[in-house]
């Protein structure tokens, strides 16, 4: 008689996003990291696309167990809240996850968008409570999502960061194009908007403006923008640490004295 293998305990991972409970994306990914760990969703009641690292403080907030968002077996919550508030209450909730997943976010998060990206926002937030995370973002094509592809490689990824680990605050922020030709690493790009403001007239004359822009067309092959143009799934490590570390000598050269 054999004694049976040793091995690891499964891996909990945190699933949010910020298109919604109710969102495609989600659901694929949830499904796909199943296979390689324990999963459990929480995620906002209604999108919060655009939200950044936005915190409730000011009201309370509900978590709602709802079994209609057809994740099955895994548990899933619902909550009032932004993305930042999901991974907030599901870590201290249901407890600490190994991992936080965020997406699979309709339409890309790159370059600067990073900064009001909501889908990103709840990876940051798992990094901020000490928890490796990563966020996932997939490109239509002609408006179309296929979610499959792009959630096969996100179970393998996760699979791979929970064997290999991550420093501490720091994500991999993953962007997937429609038709996946292969996996790069990538920076992000120095994204710029054209036409950013419109501004329009509403049915009794008066204007209203509505804050929009089409990408620039040009980008680098290394950058983000530049694999997925490409059909590369882009995989940008991004760290948490915002300071210029090579600017602080030189600021500190003109600081006024006090
Ligand atoms: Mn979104």
């Amino acid at each position: 008689m054999t004694s049976p293998e040793p091995h690891p305990a499964r891996k909990r991972v945190l699933v949010a996003n910020d298109d919604g409970i109710f969102s495609p994306g989600i659901k694929a990914l949830a499904l796909a990291i199943a296979a390689v760990a324990d999963v459990y969703v929480v995620a906002p009641d209604v999108e919060q696309s655009g939200v950044g690292h936005g915190i409730t403080f000011r009201r309370p907030l509900r978590f709602k167990h709802t079994a209609a968002a057809g994740f099955g077996d895994i548990p899933a919550y619902r909550v009032d809240g932004t993305p930042a508030d999901c991974v907030v209450l599901g870590v201290n909730l249901l407890g600490r996850p190994d991992m936080v997943v965020s997406g699979i976010n309709l339409g890309a998060n790159m370059g600067d968008d990073l900064t009001h990206s909501g889908t990103v926002a709840a990876a940051i937030e798992g990094l901020a409570l000490g928890i490796p995370a990563i966020a996932l973002s997939q490109i239509s094509s002609g408006g179309d999502y296929d979610f499959a592809p792009g959630a096969a490689y996100a179970a393998k990824l996760v699979a791979r960061v929970l064997e290999h680990g991550l420093p501490p605050r720091t994500l991999l922020n993953v962007n997937i194009p429609p038709h996946i030709k292969g996996a790069r690493v990538t920076r992000l790009s120095d994204h710029r908007y054209e036409d950013t403001l419109v501004t329009r007239q509403d049915p009794e004359g008066r204007e209203y403006h509505w804050v929009s822009g089409k990408p620039r067309a040009e980008y680098a092959d290394d950058s983000d923008f530049g694999a997925v143009e490409d059909g590369f799934v882009s995989v940008t490590p991004v760290r948490l640490d915002l300071t210029a570390r090579d600017l602080m000598e030189r600021v500190a050269g003109f600081l006024p004295e006090v």
